[in-house]
């Protein structure tokens, strides 16, 4: 059901010439102001900094490092978004929408993102993750060193191949996650994200917030590989400029590189179908893992396929009854209870 739609804009769809130069303008602005907020920021920030909270001190050599971190990875939720805007028009994109033009299902995204599992906390908590992940990785990695003698370290490469290189562990890992997430036990954390009945950039931060861990999880064998940290930040930002990207929408299926080394948006629509008439596929950000472990179909995607799940979801601000719902549904699976709503058995990986 496509719900009504309240179309305010003034017709840059499609856009030619000062349309879509003024979107463009638009996004320099944006760029250039976050860019003085940055410099700004580098200046007034002394670069050793101390913070005690609690009786604890915390300090740090390195402040300046975190803080392009932190700038670099709120970039880039508006420039996916003004990428988006750029290339599908602003008429179709996802930032009108967001605006004027809510669906029912983006309301939901909406929500999942301003009561804080969203981008802001999503953000952090990526952070957080990542740094629970380096340093327990790091611990692991150096008691391995201590027990066997044997001290893992990267290859010596420049920065420019070990980020490809690192790219494909993570996705390796990714990858299993994933898959597990679509498990019978796992279903019903993750199928709150398949939830979504539209895509849009936002999208991509719809997930329960018990799955966090995935992003711990994943993290921690790079760790334990002695992953240097910075190329590391720069995987775990790559990933999310892709999650923003695939649940775009742009639909393209962008050739040889979405069929073997990044997803394409089109081919995660196929991953979110509703129709479980066959398994799922599609389940890695590079499609290579597909191809390995036989989860790849190699029909062309269709970018209008219905997306969805068939267990009922109320879509809107009222996302916690949901979240609970789903909470509850993963424990009871775990004791043997029905854990899938009506008729969502059919949407367990059967292979
Ligand atoms: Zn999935
Ligand atoms: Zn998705």
């Amino acid at each position: 059901m496509k719900p009504a739609t309240l179309d305010v804009s003034t017709d840059l769809g499609g856009a030619p010439g000062p349309a879509r130069a003024l979107l463009v303008l638009g996004f320099l602005l944006y760029a250039a102001v976050a860019g003085a907020a940055w410099w700004l920021a580098l200046r007034l920030v002394p670069a050793e900094l101390s913070l005690t909270l609690a009786g604890h001190t915390l300090h740090t050599a390195s402040a300046h490092d975190h803080l392009n971190n932190v700038f670099l990875v709120f970039l880039l939720l508006p420039t996916m978004l003004g990428v988006e805007a750029a290339t599908v028009g602003w008429r179709d994109s996802s930032l009108r929408q967001l605006i004027f033009a809510r669906t029912p299902s983006l309301n939901t995204d909406l929500a999942v993102f301003v009561l804080g599992q969203g981008h802001v906390l999503d953000v952090v908590g990526r952070v957080m993750m990542l740094g629970a992940s380096m340093i327990s990785g790091a611990w692991i990695h150096e008691a391995i060193a201590n027990a066997t003698g044997v001290r893992l370290r990267p290859p010596p490469l420049p920065f420019a191949l070990q980020l490809p290189l690192y790219f494909a562990i993570y996705t390796f890992f990714d990858y299993w996650t994933h898959r597990i997430d679509h498990t019978k036990f796992m279903w019903p954390l993750h199928r709150y994200h398949h939830s979504a009945e539209d895509f849009g950039v936002v999208t991509s931060v719809r997930q329960h917030p018990a799955t966090f861990t995935a992003i711990f999880v994943v993290n921690l064998p790079l760790a334990v590989l002695g992953a240097p940290a910075d190329v590391m930040i720069y995987v775990n930002v790559l990933v999310v400029a892709i999650g923003f990207l695939i649940h775009s929408k742009i639909e393209a299926d962008w050739g040889f590189v979405g069929r073997w080394l990044v997803q394409s948006p089109n081919h995660h629509r196929a991953h979110h179908k509703l129709d479980m008439s066959r398994p799922t596929g599609h389940f890695a950000i590079a499609p290579i893992w597909d191809r390995l472990f036989g989860t790849w179909y190699e029909d062309r995607p269709d970018p209008k396929l219905t997306i969805g799940v068939d267990t009922s979801y109320r879509h809107g601000v009222f996302v916690p009854r949901d979240m609970l719902r789903d909470y509850y549904h993963f424990w009871i699976g775990w004791f043997g209870g029905r854990n899938d709503g009506p008729n969502a058995a059919r949407f367990f990986e059967k292979r």
